[in-house]
């Protein structure tokens, strides 16, 4: 799909998370590991949430993650989520222990199809030539 027909906010690259969205790109989800405290973390910082060091490194993710909460969305956030209505918004936690907020797709927006602790698993979505969206869709 051509991007200027995405009318709907983007992710903006920042500095720290360049390698993340690089990674997205090709397929594969990353998260951020301290070396110190051995704590993973998501969104990509410059440090530590957990022990404010530097000593960061990339890990890439299995993929696999389960449900932790979820939402169906009636109501658009902005204009251009319009089209997908109704969607299911959720956070779901990655293998890795780290919790992502992120759409759940490949499965009606019913709540009686979802539930917590579900098994899902990640399947990009190309947006355009710099954003790769992680979502995740029931683990088959
Ligand atoms: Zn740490």
């Amino acid at each position: 799909m051509p991007s200027s027909e995405y009318s709907k906010p983007l992710p903006v690259p920042q500095p720290e998370s360049d390698y993340y969205w690089e990674q997205a790109r090709h397929g594969k989800l990353v998260v951020q590991n301290c070396v110190d405290c051995e704590g993973a973390q998501f969104y990509p910082r410059v440090l530590c949430a957990g022990c404010g060091s530097r000593n960061l490194e990339w890990l890439e993710a299995s993929g696999r993650a389960t449900l932790y909460t979820f939402a169906i969305v009636h109501q658009p956030p902005h204009p251009g989520f319009r089209d997908d209505l109704p969607y299911i918004t959720a956070i779901v936690e990655l293998e890795e222990g780290v919790r992502i907020p992120s759409q759940v797709i490949g499965i009606e927006p019913d709540p009686d199809l979802l539930h917590i602790g579900m098994q899902l698993e990640v399947a990009f979505e190309e947006i355009d030539e710099s954003i790769t969206l992680p979502k995740f869709r029931p683990a088959r």
